[in-house]
């Protein structure tokens, strides 16, 4: 018996949350095309007869321009002191740059191993690979540099087959049925969030949060009321749409995903509130559960 837990670390857009949901076969996290949709902190329990591994998909790494963001600094980084494993995810197409030094700099003085993972390994030429791996290896000490595509699922087996190595625990941490520690609420929440985040795209920048109201289980159907949360009269108006038209695309493409959770019909009531400046009210986050401890309801 092994067990652990594993930082996911990476820039927004990397792929932490792809390649959390691909070792996990499940959709958890929350996947789009744009930055920083993953704001907390989500935890994947990968189990095996004889394995355990905690992974831990941290938001992205970013200036701290709000209190948002300096929340999501330090969240990023308290998580990834405590683990046993530091997975380094970098978009290939990218490569490691001179800003990833800084963060770097700081994962190594934890003493934890870091995996480097070049990502997106499906659309590189082996040329642009090769390049991106000399290059880490020349300029870094990581304990496994691996390619990867979180995508297509290239690499995975390897990858978790050498983490095991690292793996110092025999317990489980977790029953053996448990997927996920985020609560059911939070799961819901964020499946409207990133509807929004599609659907809206440019117009409104993720300063959207959701928060569930209600979830009445019935025998056939299930009925939530869930309000969005936005940080400008404008974007209300943007969420809304002419005539209702996007709230109820967003509201359509939601209870769809939600059906599939609770393979029940589901009834959606959205509701859209404007928290003038929300993101740099503390109280607004802490209420919409933003913190850490809040995670492990
Ligand atoms: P995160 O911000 O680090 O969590 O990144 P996401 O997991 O949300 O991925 C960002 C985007 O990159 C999404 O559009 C993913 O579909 C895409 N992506 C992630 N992994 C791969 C991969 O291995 N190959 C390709 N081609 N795209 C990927
Ligand atoms: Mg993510």
């Amino acid at each position: 018996m092994k067990s652990g837990f594993v930082a996911i670390i990476g820039k927004p857009n990397a792929g932490k949350s792809t390649l959390l949901n691909e070792i996990l076969g499940r959709k958890l996290a929350i996947v789009t095309p744009k930055a920083q949709t993953t704001r907390n902190a989500i935890y994947g329990i990968l189990n095996e007869a004889e394995l355990q591994i905690i992974f831990i998909d941290t938001p992205g790494i970013h200036d701290a321009l709000t209190s948002l963001g300096s929340y999501m600094n330090k969240e990023a980084y308290a998580q990834a002191s405590e683990v046993d494993v530091i997975y380094y995810i970098v978009d290939g197409h990218k490569g490691l740059s001179k800003d990833d030094k800084n963060i770097l700099d700081k994962l190594f003085s934890y003493k934890v191993p870091v995996f480097l993972l070049v990502n997106k390994i499906d659309e590189l030429s082996d040329n642009d690979l090769i390049s991106r791996l000399a290059y880490a290896s020349e300029n870094y000490n990581f304990q496994e540099i691996l390619p990867i595509s979180a995508l297509k699922g290239n690499n995975i087996k390897e990858l978790i087959d050498t983490t095991c190595k690292y793996l110092n625990d025999n317990q489980k941490y977790f029953p053996d049925d448990q997927i996920s520690n985020i609560s059911r609420n939070f799961y819901l929440s964020e499946i409207i969030r990133e509807k929004v985040i599609f659907y809206t795209e440019q117009e409104v920048p993720h300063l959207v949060a959701c928060k569930i109201e209600e979830v009445i289980e019935k025998e056939n159907k299930v009925l939530i009321e869930a309000t969005i949360i936005c940080n400008k009269q404008s974007h209300k108006g943007i969420i809304i749409g002419r005539n209702g038209k996007m709230l109820k695309k967003i509201n359509d493409a939601s209870s769809m995903e939600m059906k599939n959770y609770f393979n029940k019909k589901v009834i959606l009531s959205l509701y859209v509130k404007v928290i003038e400046d929300w993101l740099n009210k503390d109280n607004s986050l802490f209420e919409l559960g933003y913190f850490r401890d809040d995670i492990n309801e």
